[in-house]
């Protein structure tokens, strides 16, 4: 679970970027989060996403509170518990697609290279891009890096994936086939997914949206579950 407790963020230059956040996401949750450019989505997900501790109030992920936290324990953090996903894929051009996936797996040393092989087919199956492990991002459409990158995202098997306008880049119907992919991971492995979006009809994909204004957030009062 994510909890987030009067948080404010000030940026150097003074600026109030966030007031008096208070948010929890459940385990298994799907977010959308909402709002026009500059209300500050992207810095509330760089401080859910353990990329930014500094900040007032209170973040707790699982419980613990990594605000104190050295850059070596947010990156091994981030590493076993967070995947990434980003508008523009955000991908290694010169990495085949296999290459890319690999990546958050070389920093884990909990896998044997068996195991690592295993694993990494498993999710270029689950994206639907077999038969595309050596082919490099540019020839890929748009949507398949953007699989690529959910790929690398779900490689490591986090709680939670946070992901930044990842249909931003994308036509309406590889949107859909994304949102898909994203229903999908949550369905079937509970992965709790926080994604900032500007469009209506993919946040429509989440369980519950809620909407930054001006640094503040707001709740959707017609939140409903997904049956
Ligand atoms: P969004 O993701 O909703 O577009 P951001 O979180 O990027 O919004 O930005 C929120 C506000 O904070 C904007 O007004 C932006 O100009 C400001 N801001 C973002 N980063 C910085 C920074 N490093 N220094 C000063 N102001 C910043």
């Amino acid at each position: 679970m994510l909890r987030i407790k009067n948080v404010g963020k000030i940026y150097s230059n003074n600026f109030k970027a966030l007031t008096d956040i208070n948010l929890e996401v459940a385990d298994g949750e799907f977010l959308a989060v909402m709002g026009p450019s500059g209300s500050g989505k992207s810095t509330l997900i760089n401080i859910l996403g353990l990329l930014d501790n500094d900040y007032t109030g209170d973040y707790f992920l699982s419980n613990e509170n990594y605000k104190h936290s050295d850059d070596a324990t947010l990156s091994a953090v981030r590493g076993d518990e967070i995947g990434f996903v980003f508008q523009n894929f955000k991908l290694l051009n010169s990495y085949t697609v296999y290459e890319n996936i690999e990546i958050p797996l070389i920093y884990s040393k909990t896998k044997t290279i068996t195991d690592c092989k295993s694993v990494i087919n498993e999710v270029i199956e689950q994206v639907g891009l077999s038969g595309k492990e050596n082919s490099l991002p540019k020839e890929l459409s748009g949507g398949q890096q953007q699989r690529v990158a959910i790929a690398r995202a779900i490689v490591n098997n986090p709680d939670i994936i946070i992901a930044d306008e990842p249909t931003g880049a994308l036509d309406s119907k590889t949107s859909l086939e994304i949102m898909n992919i994203f229903t999908h991971l949550n369905e079937t492995f509970d992965t709790t997914i926080i994604m900032v979006t500007h469009d209506k009809e993919v946040a429509d994909f989440a369980m519950r949206t809620v909407y930054i204004r001006d640094g503040r957030l707001y709740n959707d009062e017609k939140s409903v579950v997904r049956s």
